[in-house]
């Protein structure tokens, strides 16, 4: 039997993979997200707001200075359009609501 604290990160028996599983560099949110982030560059003055607010880091700047999503990596949450504060941002619907999530939450 082994010896030691089990939590450990030393303890190659408990790894982050076994409690969290790692996805897959391939793995995209495309398949199950139902709504992606849209930006209007007509009003969007590329404070970067959108940017820092994404807690999932799909959001990155483009050469021009504008602001895009990384659809492999958005989940659709619509963080990014609560905090854009110039109305530059609206959420697209790209696939079916599953019926079981309530429209406004
Ligand atoms: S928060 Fe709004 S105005 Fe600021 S960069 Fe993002 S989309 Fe543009
Ligand atoms: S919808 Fe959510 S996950 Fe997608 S870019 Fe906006 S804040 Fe990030």
């Amino acid at each position: 039997m082994k010896q030691g604290n089990p939590y450990s990160c030393n303890n190659n028996d408990l790894s982050f993979d076994t409690v969290l599983p790692v996805p897959p560099a391939t793995a995209t949110n495309e398949i199950w997200r139902f709504e992606r982030p849209v930006w209007n560059t007509d009003i969007c003055v590329r404070c970067g707001a959108c940017f820092l607010i994404c807690p999932d880091a799909a959001i990155f700047k483009k050469n021009n200075g504008y602001f895009e999503a990384d659809l492999n990596r958005c989940k659709g949450c619509g963080l990014c359009v609560r905090e854009c504060w110039t109305g530059a941002l609206s959420l697209e619907q790209t696939a079916q609501r599953p019926p079981w999530l309530a429209k406004n939450f």
